[in-house]
């Protein structure tokens, strides 16, 4: 049995990879050992058969050299300290890795299997080691819009992005409560009427987003009842680093011979699980919307094409729709005013899921396969 070592099982990712794991029996295939970079020496939480019942030290590059395979969601600095330290130490498993340090690198893949499988298959066939999930959005963009990649349709896209909290990791998403509590606690109680002096309420509202006691350690700023529209580093060319993603993950996903752009704004917004955005897709030809459509939900199993109704619109392209499911929601297509070769699009997905968590896992049967 070869043997797994799971590091970052505590956090977003990590949890959510725990539960798909266990759902699918994964589990089963492997000797398993949780490393920690916080509880080494504690008992593993888990019951799962085959496993290490003692969290190792996941900064000990002897113990961690010992797998055949590390699978980390700990995050950039883990595999910033960790990785090249190890492979210097002669360290010849597989890596496969949620954080981008290693994306771009020339002996790693990006793993998106329904988009890629070939790729990472003969990746593997020439001995690579180094195996990374997607940036979260571009994953979701990719699977959302396979079909009209595959047909080799699409010029060049632009993609305005929702992304929610949790996004930026767990404790984001608690600061996004705790910011959320901070407001309504001293808003909505007795004495206060909010239904006849609305405006006050809104004012008040602002004067607490700008409190020295909101809670925003993590965020820097609002995010409750705000948006914010500046997502990782500053990048010299005015975009930030999560936008220059796109087109960089995009191309080397499907290992473009020609390049297709891709540039937008990445926006956090309060949602607290799903990553949401719009495209604007410009088409290599006019298409005909049904041809569209089809490619599009005939793609993968898991688009799920949604009429371009107010109802069904409202009801299944939503964050709340979409968290916790594989489903990728894909709706609002419409040609634009623009022209005929001008699609619209607005497309959601679970960023903890297909964005991260389910690439993962399912790295870990194609190595099975090989
Ligand atoms: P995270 O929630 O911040 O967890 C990372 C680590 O932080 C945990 O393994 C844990 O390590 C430590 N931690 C400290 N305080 C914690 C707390 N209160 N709750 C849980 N863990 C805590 O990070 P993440 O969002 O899972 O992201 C992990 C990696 O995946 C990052 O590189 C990220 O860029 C990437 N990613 C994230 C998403 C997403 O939607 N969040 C999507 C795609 C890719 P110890 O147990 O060792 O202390």
């Amino acid at each position: 049995m070869l043997k797994l070592g799971i590091i970052g099982w505590r956090g977003m990712v990590g949890q959510v990879l725990m539960e798909r794991m266990t759902h699918e029996s994964d589990f089963s295939h492997f000797e398993t050992h949780f490393f920690s970079t916080s509880q080494k020496g504690e008992k593993n939480p888990f019951t799962i058969a085959n496993s290490n019942p003692i969290l190792q030290d996941a900064y000990d590059i002897e113990t961690v050299k010992k797998m055949d395979i590390i699978l980390t969601c700990q995050g950039g600095d883990y595999t910033k300290k960790v990785h090249s330290e190890l492979r210097a130490s002669g360290f010849i498993g597989y890596w496969i890795d949620a954080a981008s340090t290693l994306r771009m690198e020339d002996k790693a893949t990006i793993i998106l299997d329904p988009i890629n499988k070939n790729g990472i298959q003969s990746a593997l066939k020439n001995n690579q080691l180094d195996f990374v999930g997607g940036n979260c959005t571009v994953s979701l963009m990719m699977l959302a819009l396979g079909g009209l990649f595959k047909s080799d349709s699409i010029e060049w896209i632009t993609s305005m992005t929702y992304q929610a909290a949790s996004g930026a990791g767990a404790r984001h998403m608690n600061e996004l409560l705790g910011q959320m509590k901070f407001v309504t606690d001293r808003v909505i109680k007795p004495g206060i009427d909010q239904s006849s002096d609305i405006l006050q309420v809104e004012k008040t509202v602002k004067n607490l987003l700008s409190d020295p006691q909101f809670p925003k350690d993590h965020f820097g700023h609002p995010i409750a009842f705000n948006l914010l529209p500046w997502i990782d580093s500053e990048l010299p060319n005015g975009q930030s680093k999560e936008e220059w993603k796109a087109a960089a993950e995009a191309n080397k996903i499907l290992q473009s011979k020609t390049f297709i752009p891709i540039d937008g704004t990445c926006v956090r917004v309060s949602a607290m699980r799903c990553h949401s955005q719009a495209l604007t897709i410009k088409l290599k030809k006019d298409i005909p919307l049904n041809e569209i459509e089809s490619m599009i939900s005939e793609h993968n199993p898991w688009v799920e094409l949604v009429a371009n109704n107010k109802e069904s619109s409202l009801k299944k392209l939503t964050p709340e729709y979409a968290s916790g499911s594989l489903k990728i929601p894909v709706g609002r297509i419409r040609k634009m005013n623009l022209g005929p070769t001008y699609l619209n699009a607005f497309t959601v997905g679970d960023q903890l899921l297909w964005g991260a968590a389910e690439p993962l896992r399912r790295m870990l049967h194609i190595i099975l396969e090989k």
